[in-house]
């Protein structure tokens, strides 16, 4: 088995790493230092977004990194308070100049925030963007099947990843099974439920069977889902035991014992709702 990271074709020529690393909370200062270890670690997937107010540590730790930017696979997000067409546009060239780079290779509306509806107008700024090569790839995140359905007819440009809550305790059937029929990535964040599900019993019990940690069995659930993983880690040894997923398999029955574990629980706020400026 080899230990290098799978990669999902996205539309166009791009792939994306099925293994990335998140800093949501990761302090700005502390930013380029943590971004470092990930990217000595291996990971070359690296997921920010503007209101984490950490791309300028992200864009640091890449430029510096030795590695060719065309190595890297990195996405930001536009925040509510931007969302609109010209506000979209402008909230991009910030982050760009923020990362300070050329292009940005995933670029996400954050949350729809059907209260101001103004994710369409929005999405339409982001076909432009990857129309001027700006963005290579665009996609959203905490979109519903409503929301998704909404873009895709009124642009006729379906997203090439939607991000979402995705962890054992959250596995979002139907949203999953409406992004495999539309061809759409799905990217969990929150992959190990900030941590929560690694108390579960029956991850405790798996990677006993299998001498793993709960972090490497969840994980690696993700991935033989087909899922995108971004787990985040401020801590060196849990940075590399993520990474370190791809030298063993869970089989059919471990793989049902986990798809138990569903009880529909978010921890985070509920997309329909979320309006946070
Ligand atoms: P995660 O599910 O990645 O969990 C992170 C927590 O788990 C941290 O407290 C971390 O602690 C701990 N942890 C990490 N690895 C291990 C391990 N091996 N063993 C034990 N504990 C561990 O949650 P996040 O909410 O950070 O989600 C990941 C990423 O998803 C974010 O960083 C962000 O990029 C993205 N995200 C996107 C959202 C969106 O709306 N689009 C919303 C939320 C997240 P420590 O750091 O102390 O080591």
């Amino acid at each position: 088995m080899t230990n290098s990271v799978p990669e999902i074709p996205l539309p166009g020529s791009q792939s994306i790493p099925q293994l990335g690393f998140g800093v949501f909370q990761v302090p700005p200062q502390d930013t380029p230092e943590t971004v470092r270890q990930a990217l000595a670690a291996g990971y070359r997937h690296l997921d920010t977004a503007a209101m984490y107010r950490n791309e300028a540590g992200v864009g640091d730790a890449s430029r510096t990194s030795g590695l060719n930017r065309e190595d890297l696979f990195v996405t930001t997000k536009l925040w509510n308070s931007d969302q609109g067409r010209k506000p979209a546009t402008r909230a991009f060239a910030r982050s760009l100049d923020q990362l300070d780079f050329d292009y940005i290779d995933l670029y996400l509306i954050h949350w729809p925030v059907p209260s101001r509806d103004l994710y369409v107008e929005s999405w339409r700024a982001l076909i432009e963007l990857q129309e001027e090569g700006r963005a290579r790839s665009i996609g959203v995140s905490n979109f519903h099947i409503a929301h998704l359905e909404r873009i895709i007819e009124e642009t006729g440009v379906v997203p090439a990843v939607n991000q979402i809550e995705l962890h054992p305790g959250h596995q979002q059937p139907e949203l999953r099974d409406f992004h495999r029929r539309h061809g759409i990535v799905t990217e969990a964040w929150s992959p190990l439920g900030q941590g929560a599900a690694l108390n579960e019993p029956t991850i405790a019990e798996i990677a006993d069977e299998l001498g793993r940690t709960p972090a490497q069995v969840v994980l690696r659930w993700h991935i033989q889902l087909g899922n995108v993983v971004i787990p985040k880690s401020v801590t060196p040894a849990r940075i590399e035991e993520n990474f370190d997923i791809f030298g063993f398999e869970l089989g059919e029955e471990r793989m049902r014992r986990l798809a138990q574990l569903d009880a529909g629980k978010r921890i985070g706020p509920h997309p329909d709702e979320f309006a946070k400026a």
